[in-house]
């Protein structure tokens, strides 16, 4: 489908193809609005493909004395975990307890026994050193004196927005990748008449009429409507370091304060990879250029390693690859970055609502919120309530009895109804997984087939994440790629060596390890 083939006019546009815009158009189409989404690169191209990936509550939201924000997440957390098995998964953690280290045992065990009430259920415990020694044998054991375990949960955020996509597209919605929203019109006195759209590769240009157009642009989101009450977006960078788990073998999630800041970070197990992360700093540079990870950051990131893990010698050679995100933060003043608020903001006029702010995990009430606020332009809705199920959707059943059993969850929960077409072309090759990752190869030319793919890098950094997970953004697997897609996608052999070029320079300015490190 092009800008060509779409309607003169909908109920709603959505702008912004991350995990707010799917959310909203994902809800919407099944609330039966007709609805559009147009998103200016590729789906998930921004924040939402670049996060630490946890759908949690947010234990440091305490300490700032916001029960509302992780009440709320803590909720959403366990909907997810209910409704979208193999697309969010329990994911455990520990916080171990060093001598003369931050946290202290009282005040974690407080925090955690709060966070376990909002969800209803116990969910942590205590364990002395030898204990926690024995659940994760990596940590280092010099000045340990014990920890507390708890549950929180992970997903691939880019599959969570091209499921909830995908599922709305299936369900009658549209959906654009690499079409800007550029222009909104209005009628002489004031009403919203509609957007001009362009594709931002033909220059195509098109009018779109529309009831509702509903921003969801993220950090992007004052480019097009600024907030009329004095807040203003602050972009705030965060980072990650991927290294491979054969390096650091953690089973689980482990958070550590860091010892220059005492900021909380993170060391999250992703598939055959560990997340390091994350920095908050304030991004300077234009939002759309690449959003790299800077040698600062790096630096401050490998410092946890050397503090925590001394023994395992990890040092800039280690790692992967890096990966960046900005996010939206609405303020007022200039606090420290990681004391901004995160909720989520709304503000409307005539038709024009923007969505900002919140979490990947809260997707489901901005999407919400968004809604409401839309509804005195909107039709009734013709398929009952919106914001009533922003799940990933039924899990199908059917599949061939070769797929053992957690591939078949994995399956499921990232490709949902899709997934038996997904199998059905797989050969028994097809099946396997493509080494150093837990993707099976069968993904790679599902996608290529059907997922929009514009570029190379749509399909190795957002339809699968072998791009984060394998050396060099996996430059060693690209012939195998392309044999394996050639025939699905209609490239020439000449499209495909543009692609790898520019696929391995794109990878190489946002992803590389900043210059300087490993010398
Ligand atoms: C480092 C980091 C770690 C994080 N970790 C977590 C976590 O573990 N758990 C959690 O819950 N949250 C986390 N977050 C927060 C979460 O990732 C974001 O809140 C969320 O992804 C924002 O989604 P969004 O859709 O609002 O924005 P985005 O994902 O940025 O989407 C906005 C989209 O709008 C598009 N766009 C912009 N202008 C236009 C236009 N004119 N026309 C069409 N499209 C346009 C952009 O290209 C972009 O793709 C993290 C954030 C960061 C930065």
């Amino acid at each position: 489908m092009t800008l060509a083939d779409l309607a003169d006019s909908w109920d709603l546009i959505v702008a912004g193809g991350g995990v707010t815009g799917a959310g909203v158009f994902q809800a919407a189409v099944a609330a039966g609005w007709r609805t559009l989404l147009l998103e200016q690169r590729d789906f998930a191209w921004g924040t939402s493909s670049r996060s630490s990936k946890l759908v949690h509550g947010g234990l440091r939201y305490l300490s700032q004395g916001r029960l509302d924000l992780m009440r709320d997440s803590v909720r959403e957390r366990e909907r997810m975990l209910r409704q979208a098995p193999g697309l969010v998964e329990p994911l455990d953690f520990l916080v171990p307890l060093y001598a003369h280290r931050p946290p202290q045992r009282w005040m974690m065990g407080a925090a955690l026994t709060v966070y376990a009430g909002l969800a209803g259920r116990r969910a942590h415990h205590h364990h002395g050193r030898d204990g926690l020694l024995t659940l994760e044998p990596t940590l280092n054991p010099e000045g340990l004196r014990g920890g507390y375990r708890f549950t929180d949960a992970q997903t691939d955020d880019a599959r969570l927005v091209l499921r909830l996509i995908f599922d709305a597209r299936r369900a009658g919605g549209s959906a654009l990748n690499y079409t800007r929203l550029t222009k909104v019109e209005r009628h002489g006195d004031g009403r919203l008449a509609g957007v001009v759209a362009r594709d931002v590769e033909s220059g195509a240009e098109r009018f779109l009429g529309t009831r509702v157009l509903i921003n969801a642009t993220g950090a992007w989101a004052e480019a097009l409507h600024p907030c009329p009450d004095g807040r203003r977006l602050r972009p705030l960078r965060g980072s990650h370091l991927i290294l491979p788990r054969r390096r650091l073998p953690l089973r689980f999630g482990v958070t550590f304060f860091h010892p220059d800041d005492r900021r909380a970070v993170f060391l999250l197990p992703w598939e055959e990879t560990i997340l390091v992360g994350t920095t908050d700093i304030d991004h300077l540079p234009e939002l759309n250029q690449v959003v790299r990870t800077s040698a600062a950051e790096a630096r401050y990131l490998l410092r946890i390693l050397e503090a925590y893990f001394p023994h395992c010698a990890i040092t800039a050679r280690d790692c992967l690859a890096t990966m960046a995100g900005v996010r939206p933060i609405l303020t007022r003043g200039r606090r420290a970055p990681s004391r901004e608020p995160r909720d989520h903001a709304v503000w409307r006029r005539d038709g024009v609502v923007t969505v900002t702010g919140g979490k990947l995990t809260t997707f489901r009430l901005l999407a919400r919120d968004a809604l409401r606020a839309a509804r005195p332009w909107l039709p009734v809705p013709r398929k009952g309530s919106p914001g009533g199920s922003c799940a990933a959707g039924s899990m199908p059943v059917g599949l061939p009895e070769a797929i053992p059993p957690a591939l078949r969850r994995r399956l499921q929960g990232r490709y949902g109804t899709a997934v038996e077409e997904l199998t059905r072309a797989a050969t028994a090759g097809d099946l396997e997984t493509i080494p150093g990752t837990r993707t099976i190869w069968a993904e790679v030319r599902h996608a290529a087939a059907g997922e929009q793919v514009r570029h190379l890098d749509d399909l190795l950094l957002r339809r699968v994440r072998v791009g984060l997970q394998l050396p060099q953004g996996g430059s060693a697997c690209l012939e195998a790629v392309e044999r394996l897609c050639a025939p699905v996608s209609n490239w020439s052999p000449e499209r495909w060596q543009t692609e790898k070029r520019r696929y391995l320079d794109l990878w190489q300015q946002a992803h590389a390890l900043p210059g300087g490190l490993t010398g």
